[in-house]
């Protein structure tokens, strides 16, 4: 969904490039309708940039829960175990 700020002068700039005529102009200033395609292509027609993306819903993603960071034991860790066989880092060519 797109914003019209207040600072709209009802240029119609941004009505020539919507493709589905959702824009109009209402007592100077553009307003949208139901049915925007969130295409965006009003936004850089606009020439003072009063045309912004708004979220459909203003949810709050930052509130959701982290999982709980996990601790690696030491005894884990230990990443110097003989690899036995298999290892051929240290084979001479
Ligand atoms: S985002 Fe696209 S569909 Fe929506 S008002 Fe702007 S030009 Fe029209
Ligand atoms: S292009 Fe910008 S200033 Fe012109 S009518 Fe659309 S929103 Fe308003």
């Amino acid at each position: 969904m797109i914003k019209i700020g207040e600072l709209c002068t009802g240029c119609a700039a941004c009505l020539l490039v919507c493709p589905v005529s959702v824009l109009s102009i209402e007592k100077t200033k553009a307003v949208v309708s139901d049915g925007c395609i969130d295409c965006g292509l009003c936004i850089p027609a606009c020439p003072i940039s009063v045309i912004q993306f708004v979220p459909k819903e203003s949810k709050k993603v930052e509130e959701k829960k982290r999982p709980e960071p996990t601790i690696i034991k030491e005894e884990s860790k230990k990443g110097d175990e003989v690899n036995g066989e298999g290892n051929t880092s240290n084979s001479r060519v």
